[in-house]
């Protein structure tokens, strides 16, 4: 059975339609991940949701324990991980209430630990198409199956936050070729690929950033009206996937590993390859 995990942002703390439904509180080198992993299946696959910032919305994205939630998850035997985040729309064309499968990232985050090497292990992934192509597409077949909005690639740039860009700084992004906002897919998406798990991101547009006119006029009751929307489409795009998701992984994920560990493995300290065998256990 293939395991697919479900990393949900802001509005999707939970993801209710779930059979044999069991709670996982993990421990991992790096401490405890974002909230417990509840594990269950959904037509066939077995999935595992993390609420990214905890249930209740407890974590700045600043303290989200990124390592943490991705060791949890492959530990727990997790292959493909849909990420779902809501961002800003940086493109008249992605209107709020819209959804992007992006396939790029700028990282902007600022000293959020990043990899899993370190500690005697020196390695490096190739990270040029940071997103499962595979998955990106199952999720963009998923979402344009359901008649719901979405538009298919598109750069995503990660802020640190929490707050928002100044107008100087969201006109600039624009012109830098930015087409969302938003402040969690990094290091989520780095680190996916050093556990070698598939990743794409669902991004859900929640609003103009503060270079549109209309940002001006924009009240509480029409952002949440939209952020209900919006998760309720993830949702239904998640139960879609679940629907048709292959059990082979036709794609390089799995085997990102394969010629990234340049230290001798001689001189790896026993412990640290004891501790990571999760992550690293495959190729050392
Ligand atoms: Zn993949």
């Amino acid at each position: 059975m293939t395991t697919l995990a479900i990393i949900g942002g802001s509005g999707l703390y939970d993801f209710n339609r779930l059979t044999n439904v069991q709670h996982h509180r993990v421990e991992t080198p790096y401490g405890a991940p974002s909230d417990d992993i509840v594990e269950g299946e959904l037509n066939g696959v077995r999935l595992l949701f993390l609420a990214r910032h905890g249930r209740g919305h407890r974590l700045l994205p600043s303290e989200v324990n990124f390592r943490a939630n991705i060791f949890a998850l492959k530990k727990l035997g997790a292959e493909k991980v849909v990420s779902v985040s809501a961002a800003g729309s940086m493109r008249e064309e992605i209107e709020p209430g819209h959804l992007v499968v992006v396939d790029q990232f700028i990282d902007r985050t600022k000293g959020r630990p990043s990899t899993f090497f370190g500690s005697g292990i020196v390695g490096h992934v190739m990270f040029a198409d940071p997103v499962c192509p595979s998955l990106a597409e199952q999720l963009f077949a998923a979402a344009s199956g359901l008649g719901i909005q979405v538009h298919r690639g598109g750069t995503m740039m990660v802020m640190e936050g929490p707050a928002f860009s100044t107008r100087a700084e969201s006109k600039l992004h624009r012109e830098m070729g930015v087409d969302l906002i938003g402040m969690t897919a990094m290091p989520e998406a780095k680190l996916a690929r050093e556990a070698e798990l598939c990743y794409a991101t669902l991004a859900l547009s929640t609003d103009y950033d503060c270079w549109h006119e209309s940002e001006d006029d924009v009240t509480v009751e029409a952002i949440i009206a939209v952020i209900t929307q919006n998760v309720n489409n993830a949702q239904a795009v998640i139960q879609q996937l679940t629907e048709d998701l292959p059990q082979e992984r036709g794609c390089g994920c799995a085997t990102a590993l394969d010629t990234a560990i340049i230290t001798d493995r001689e001189v790896i300290p026993p412990r640290i390859r004891d501790e990571l065998k999760p992550i690293f256990g495959r190729v050392l």
